[in-house]
């Protein structure tokens, strides 16, 4: 290794999805970047995951979707089972529809394209261990380098995408940022892919991911098959993380027995990961620091869908930066707009529907069964949900939902709360502070919304 530059506008840490996005951008804004990660350059974009991914994203970012070796099918929507698979859900808008990728290429070319668009420095095989201070501002990282030396790398702004581990995050000296997440708003996971080649055993609705609730097969997630082409599927479930001495057996009992019922086939790849299920951190910025994707919580609750939220989030960082460094202020003053930004945007979104997980977790499963069966959470209810975080519901819709929850009274009345608590928080989020100092009333004031969900849930579990 030759020597290294070590002054820089922007340093990224972690080239997965979000972190490639945030060095792409702020690369083409003219900044001087440097992008780190600790896996070697082959290595980048091989990430245990299910594959999946809207087509909004490449429209709002203008990049080209997933062809050629990327892709590995086209997605027109989801289907959602209860767990007594008698009732299924059809999710079909263009917020459902999308790719099933091969995630190392499509990885891969993220990387490439954040290089091409002028990355200043890319080191591999480097670890960030600690986060360097002057005063309140973080104004460096210390680096572990692929040949064991250990370097100072300075810069204006330091963007934080180095995924749920995140050692960075821990080391944050911050009233502002949250360094510990909740096991309880963590799902663990674990998926393989699996190739079929037994006529009697088919790939099933290869155009549609599927989903199925099931409280006792899945505790506190979901179990997932998604098609990857017409002979291959990833396949795979999520649950409470005090599950993980276990989940392998769950997978195999519920998941690949289920699902597998030829011997002909081949594990192409197998592993597990974490996924956190939350709304985004209280603030994913600070002095002289942003934190971008899964180190940020910043995924989808319901689903666990965290590609989208990253690339975005990596964009609005890219541009904060930018604009700070224009202004030569990356204090929290500037990188504020970052937070505005995820607040406002998919903020407003994943703040309901983490209220909404919340419930689900707690809902056995014969009200699952009822509560899909009759259509008091509908399809349409719940892509509203998905994309805007709200559901405006006519009193005719409200007098019809009753009419049919007649039998369990208690989960329409729990539903309708949860309804009007979750428009809150949307409303809430839509009106995320411009300004630092009215930041501490908002949180209050979503704390409090939250506490009436949670009292709900206590209530419901005694
Ligand atoms: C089993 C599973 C299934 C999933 N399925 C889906 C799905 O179908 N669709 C979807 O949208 N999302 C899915 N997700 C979530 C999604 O994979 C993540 O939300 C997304 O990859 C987040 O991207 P990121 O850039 O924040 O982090 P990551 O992709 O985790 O990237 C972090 C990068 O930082 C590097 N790094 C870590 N520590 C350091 C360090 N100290 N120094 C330098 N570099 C470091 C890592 O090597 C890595 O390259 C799934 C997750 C799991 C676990």
């Amino acid at each position: 290794m030759g020597s290294i530059q070590k002054v820089f506008d922007v340093i990224v840490v972690g080239s997965g999805t979000g972190g490639s996005t945030a060095a792409r951008f702020a690369a083409k804004h003219g900044l001087k970047v440097c992008l780190i990660d600790a896996k070697q350059r082959d290595e980048i974009g091989n990430k245990i995951c299910g594959d999946a991914i809207g087509t909004e994203i490449f429209d709002f970012l203008k990049i080209s979707p997933p062809k050629n070796e990327e892709l590995s099918c086209n997605i027109k929507g989801a289907k959602l089972y209860a767990p007594n698979l008698q009732k299924c859900i059809t999710l079909m808008d263009p917020k459902q529809a999308g790719y099933i990728v091969n995630r190392f290429e499509f990885g891969q070319r993220l990387l490439n394209e954040s290089l091409d668009a002028g990355v200043e420095q890319f080191l591999d095989d480097t670890k960030a261990l600690n986060l360097i201070y002057n005063k309140e501002r973080v104004e460096g990282v210390q680096v572990k380098l692929s040949n064991g030396n250990k370097e100072e790398l300075k810069a204006k702004v330091i963007i934080d995408a180095s995924g749920f581990y995140s050692p960075l995050r821990k080391k944050v000296k911050s009233n502002l940022i949250e360094t510990e997440i909740s096991k309880e708003d963590v799902i663990l996971c674990y998926r393989e892919i699996i190739k079929i080649s037994s006529q009697e055993c088919k790939v099933q609705d290869p155009e549609y991911i599927s989903i199925t609730l099931d409280q006792e097969k899945a505790p506190g997630g979901y179990i997932w098959y998604f098609p990857k082409n017409n002979t291959s599927v990833n396949i795979g479930l999520g649950t409470y993380m005090n599950l993980r001495g276990r989940i392998k057996e769950l997978y195999r009992k519920n998941v690949f027995d289920q699902y597998i019922t030829t011997s002909k086939y081949e594990i192409l790849s197998s592993g597990g990961g974490v996924v956190p299920v939350r709304r985004p951190l209280w603030s994913c910025a600070d002095n002289g620091i942003m934190i971008v994707g899964d180190a940020a919580c910043q995924v989808n609750p319901l689903h666990g869908g965290g590609i989208d939220p990253s690339m975005r989030a990596g964009f609005f960082a890219a541009n904060t930066a930018f604009n700070a460094i224009n202004n030569e202020d990356s204090s929290i003053k500037f990188l504020w707009d970052y937070n505005y930004q995820v607040m406002t945007s998919f903020g407003a979104e994943y703040a309901p529907l983490d209220l909404l997980r919340m419930m689900l977790q707690i809902f056995s499963n014969e009200e699952l069964n009822f509560g899909l069966s009759q259509e008091l959470l509908s399809g349409q209810e719940i892509l509203e949900i998905s994309s805007t975080g709200r559901i405006e519901l006519s009193i005719l819709d409200i007098v019809s939902k009753a009419f049919r929850g007649i039998s369990k009274p208690d989960l329409l009345l729990d539903l309708n709360y949860l309804r009007i608590r979750m428009n809150e928080i949307a409303k809430l989020y839509k009106k995320f502070p411009r300004d630092l100092t009215k930041f501490e009333e908002w949180k209050l004031r979503v704390i409090q919304e939250y506490n009436k969900i949670r009292k709900i849930l206590i209530n419901t579990k005694k």
